[in-house]
């Protein structure tokens, strides 16, 4: 025998059943249902959006570290200009001995 639970559109207000196998699973993939008026119905915050929101930060946090990647390899073509002119002792000397300069 299945078993139903009761729930209530937040649209009509009809009261509906649903296997709880379905409803488990609409619960886990957060896609659409209807109540029997027709009206859509959706869990938010499944565990579909929360890696769905998850995505979209680890595509914002990339898109930042690229960012400052770049920002970083320019930094250092200035200093090695700079240490091209100015100094007689090679940038990675400098770096590799900082107290000797
Ligand atoms: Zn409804």
């Amino acid at each position: 025998m299945r078993d139903f639970v009761e729930l209530t559109c937040c649209a009509c207000g009809i009261h509906f059943q649903l296997e709880d196998e379905l409803l488990e699973l609409r619960k886990q993939d957060g896609k659409l249902f209807y109540c029997p008026n027709g009206h859509n119905q959706r869990f938010v915050n499944s565990p579909a959006d929360e890696l769905k929101g998850l995505r979209e930060k680890v595509k914002e946090v990339t898109a930042e570290l690229e960012e400052k990647a770049r920002e970083v390899r320019e930094l250092k073509c200035r200093l090695l200009a700079q240490d091209k002119d100015k100094s007689p002792r090679s940038f990675l000397d400098r770096i590799l001995n900082p107290k000797s300069d």
